[in-house]
Formats: C-alpha cells, sequence, structure tokens
C-alpha cells in the first residue's frame, strides 16, 4: 500500500499541532505506525488520501451506527444547511432530538445537550454534588468519562494506552474528591460506601467498559451499584456515551435493567457532527440554570446541524429495530471467526463482546477488569493492527479500545476481515 500522502501530511501537521492531532489515540503511536490521512467514508469503508480503502471498524470511534455517509442523513443536513449553521437560540431541531431521547429511554425525564461527551459528563456530576451537598465522587480503574480535571485518575482510553495514571496539570486539590474502585468487584463498592456512604454525591460507570478494551458489567454489579447507591443517597450515573443507542435504543441500561439518576450520552446522538447531553430524573435536572442555580451554558449546544444529524439517526434506528439484531448477530459472527482463528493458531488471545463493541486481547486470561485488560500484549496488537492496515482494515489504533459495526457491516465485510486476521495470524504465528 502507498501512504507518500499521509506521510506528507503528518509531516506537516507535526509542524502545526502537538503530535500531528487534535487527539491522542488518532497519531497511532501506540501501535508504532503513522497515521493515515482519511479522505472520505462510505458505509462501512473509509478511504485515505492516497486512495486505500479500508474496512473501517473505528467508525469515528462509534458514532457511526449507520456506516458513513448515510444518504438519508446527509440529505437532512443538506436541507438543514440551506436555513444557517447556528443562531444561539432555540430551534425546533432541539425539540426533535430531545423528544426522541425522552419519549423513548424511561430513565430520561429532562435532557441537556451540550456539545461531547467530556462535558456531558463534567456537569452531571456538577448537578449531582449541587443536589447531594455532598463532594466525592466514584469512579472505576479503566473507565473514561472524557479529559476533565477531576476524572483524569486510572483512566481508561488514552491515559491506559500511554501507560499513565493521570494527567500533569491536574491538581491534587481537585482530585482529591475522586474515590477510584476496581470495576466489578462487589464487595469493594459496598465496603466503600460502609465508610463513606454519607460523603458520596454519585458513582459514574460505564455500564459497558468500552475504554479499557471491551469489558461489560456483571449483572450483579449492575444490581450492587444501583442498591448502594439508592440505600445511601447518592446518585447513579451511567456514562452511555459509547453505549447509548449502540447496544440497545435505550442504551446498556435496558440490557442490565437497571433505572440510573442521570444519563450522560455522545456519540450515536450526534450522528457524527459534535454533541453531548445529560438528562435524567426531573427533581435532578431541574436544579440546572435557568430556572434552577447550577450553571452551565454552550454557544454551539444544541446547535441545529448537530441536532438534525442526530435526530434522523435515531429515527432511523427507532423505526427499525430490527438493526440491534442485526448488529449482533454479524458482530457475533466476526467474534465466532476470531475465536476460530485463535484456536486454530493457538494464540493467547480472549474476545470480549457485548452487542457490536467488541475487543481481542492479546492475552489468554479472561478480561474483567482494568488490571486484566492491563496484561494484554500490546505489541503483539501492535503487529496485528499493522498487519491488518495492510490488509485493508481499519481498527482501533489501540489495545484498548473498542472495535465497532456499522449496519454496512455486511457478510461479506466479516469474511473478508476474517480472512485478513488468518493471513496476519499466520505471518505472526
Ligand atoms: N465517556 C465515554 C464512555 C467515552 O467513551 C468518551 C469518549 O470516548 C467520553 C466520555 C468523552 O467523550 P468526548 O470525547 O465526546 O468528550
Amino acid at each position: 500500500m502507498n501512504h507518500e500522502n499521509s506521510r506528507a501530511m503528518y509531516e506537516r501537521a507535526l509542524t502545526l499541532m502537538p503530535g500531528g492531532v487534535n487527539s491522542p489515540v488518532r497519531s497511532f503511536s501506540a501501535v508504532d505506525r503513522d497515521p493515515v490521512f482519511i479522505q472520505h467514508g462510505k458505509g462501512a469503508t473509509v478511504t485515505d488520501v492516497d486512495g486505500n480503502t479500508y474496512l473501517d471498524y473505528v467508525l469515528s470511534w462509534g458514532p457511526m451506527i449507520l456506516g458513513h455517509s448515510d444518504p438519508d442523513v446527509i440529505r437532512a443536513l443538506e436541507k438543514a444547511l440551506q436555513n444557517g449553521t447556528s443562531f444561539g437560540a432555540p430551534t425546533e431541531a432541539e425539540n426533535m432530538l430531545a423528544s426522541m431521547i425522552v419519549d423513548n429511554v424511561s430513565s430520561i425525564e429532562r435532557i441537556r445537550m451540550v456539545n461531547s461527551g467530556t462535558e456531558a459528563v463534567m456537569t452531571a456530576l456538577r448537578l449531582a454534588r449541587a443536589f447531594t451537598g455532598r463532594s466525592k465522587i466514584v469512579k472505576f480503574s479503566g473507565n473514561y468519562h472524557g479529559h476533565s480535571d477531576g476524572l483524569l485518575v486510572e483512566a481508561g482510553s488514552g491515559i491506559l494506552t500511554q501507560g499513565i495514571p493521570g494527567s500533569p496539570g491536574v491538581p491534587e486539590s481537585i482530585v482529591e474528591n475522586t474515590i477510584t474502585a476496581r470495576y466489578n468487584d462487589d464487595e469493594m463498592i459496598r465496603q466503600l460506601f460502609k465508610e463513606q456512604g454519607s460523603e458520596i454525591a454519585a458513582v459514574i460507570a460505564e455500564p459497558v467498559a468500552g475504554n479499557m478494551g471491551v469489558v461489560p458489567m456483571t449483572m450483579e454489579f449492575a444490581q450492587t451499584l444501583r442498591e448502594v447507591t439508592e440505600e445511601h443517597d447518592s446518585l447513579l450515573i451511567l456514562d452511555e456515551v459509547m453505549t447509548g443507542f449502540r447496544l440497545a435504543f435505550e442504551g446498556a441500561q435496558c440490557l442490565y435493567n437497571i433505572k440510573p439518576d442521570l444519563t450522560c450520552y455522545s456519540k450515536v446522538i450526534g450522528g457524527g457532527l459534535p454533541v453531548g447531553a445529560f438528562g435524567g430524573r426531573f427533581d435532578v435536572m431541574k436544579l440546572m440554570a435557568p430556572k434552577g442555580p447550577v450553571y452551565q451554558a454552550g454557544t454551539l449546544s444544541g446547535n441545529p446541524l448537530a441536532m438534525t444529524a442526530g435526530y434522523h439517526t435515531l429515527e432511523k434506528l427507532v423505526s427499525n429495530p430490527n438493526i440491534y439484531q442485526q448488529l449482533d448477530r454479524q458482530t457475533m459472527k466476526l467474534e465466532r471467526g476470531l475465536r476460530t482463528l485463535i484456536e486454530q493458531y493457538d494464540v493467547s488471545a480472549t474476545v470480549n463482546r457485548v452487542g457490536s463493541m467488541l475487543s481481542l486481547f492479546f492475552t489468554d486470561q479472561p478480561v474483567s477488569d482494568y488490571e486484566s485488560a492491563s496484561k494484554s500484549d500490546t505489541d503483539m496488537y501492535g503487529k496485528f493492527f499493522r498487519g491488518m492496515l495492510e490488509k485493508g482494515i481499519y481498527l482501533p489504533s489501540s489495545q484498548f479500545e473498542s472495535w465497532f459495526l456499522s449496519v454496512c457491516h455486511d457478510d461479506q465485510v466479516i469474511d473478508q476481515t476474517i480472512e485478513a486476521a488468518e493471513s496476519v495470524f499466520e505471518t505472526m504465528f
């Protein structure tokens, strides 16, 4: 594969932006390679600036559940564009996306739109602290909730990929109210609440973690979180930035049958444009400004283009509920293909999957938390990643991220991916 144009653009980017990118995992540094620059995407594929086309399992890190350039979303966006791009005033598009969510997700009584998952989580925590009058929050190792200061503690995603515990520049005084607990450890969270329950404003968790690779919560752990927070009048915040409208229309909360007090969204609800949102109980949400005292604002929050892309994406999902079965079936096919290869080539690897989120970990131990995920052989993942890229398969550039499938990942796409994985395994093992 020729990557001449990507290489030239990357060299130029390095002179302009730190590390040549605007978000760390895009740099491919964890897999020891230069990034490719993407020119366009269609369906399950992206094409780079040298004309190489790849089957895409990154999907912009999750949002593109309908595949790239979905014709209905593009048409709606083109129409909305004729009216202008942003007004900083209410528009009907906000009502449409908000009612799509409020009418269909039983835990969401009120919602507020922001511009990213980071913003959604940051404000949800501020709200939880204001509602409870408490300062401490509990998060889990390997869960990532965006890059706000108080949450960069044993976080997943790029933080885990870089192998750092947190980030310089975050004052001790800010993270001293962040308690980190072990994911899927019922005993630890019960003990924590026994000792400090009256000081804990909220527990925040990814119901299916995607930021240490895919690691699902156990059903039992999900129930425990709901129980202990209720017992101690703390709030349960589910971070469904990745899982919302991806694992089911009502997200992971319906798979686990738990009702959180607040939920955070982003990714799928923006249809590929910048959106975040948080919502939940009316008695909590009503504390938000302007009627309530908890402040949050945004020049571009709820902007009409993002609302339009999000609404038309969700509209397609809600009117075709079979989409989730189809996504599950296709991802299961990929999972089975990978498992067969792992056995056939006797590779120390394991596959975790929930719905259309999947990770291949290069470890033979089960992966159920941050500790077990961290034991994966990242050099091996790097080799696999580079091999797959050369075969035209675009995977996440870190062991500790989820692969995503879209409705365009049909049988042919899956077969081609498994064939590519086989030929890469042949060279590796
Ligand atoms: N929460 C989760 C679970 C995420 O996966 C992410 C990003 O990947 C975020 C929050 C932060 O979202 P954003 O990158 O839109 O700020």
